[in-house]
């Protein structure tokens, strides 16, 4: 068995692929943001108000994941992978499909590989290309 980072868990995966873990507003100390399925006032707007995690159709399925989904990808979660492929070289749909394929716990030991600072050991940020906890 791979190790896992011990940040990195199931419930920090939002329906999109995003790992909310290895977000800015959750790695952040103050306003911390909870993560997808948590509720709290410190979480974006944009996350707040976004269409995926609102979904109908998410919150009926058995795993909450869009791979469920028919339509996926939808045109939202098509814009959501361009803008973080393009800007932050992660792709959500990529990991939906790594989830669907080869399960959570595979895919959680391969996020700890790719994101597990090889300095602190701490868990990189998808949204800034130095290490948050090394470089503060
Ligand atoms: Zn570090």
């Amino acid at each position: 068995m791979e190790k896992i980072h011990p940040i990195l868990t199931p419930g920090l995966i939002a329906p999109c692929g995003m790992n909310c873990a290895l977000c800015q507003a959750f790695q952040r100390s103050r306003k911390k943001c909870p993560g997808c399925w948590g509720d709290s006032p410190d979480k974006s707007k944009f996350c707040q108000s976004c269409i995926i995690r609102n979904c109908p159709t998410n919150r009926d399925n058995a795993s909450h994941f869009c791979y469920e989904c028919e339509d996926m990808p939808c045109k939202r979660l098509k814009q959501l992978d361009t803008r973080y492929r393009t800007k932050y070289g992660m792709s959500m749909i990529e990991n939906l499909i790594e989830i669907r394929d080869k399960g959570m716990d595979a895919f959680l030991a391969h996020q700890s590989e790719k994101y597990t600072c090889s300095t602190c050991q701490g868990l990189l940020c998808v949204h800034r290309s130095r290490c948050l906890t090394c470089n503060p």
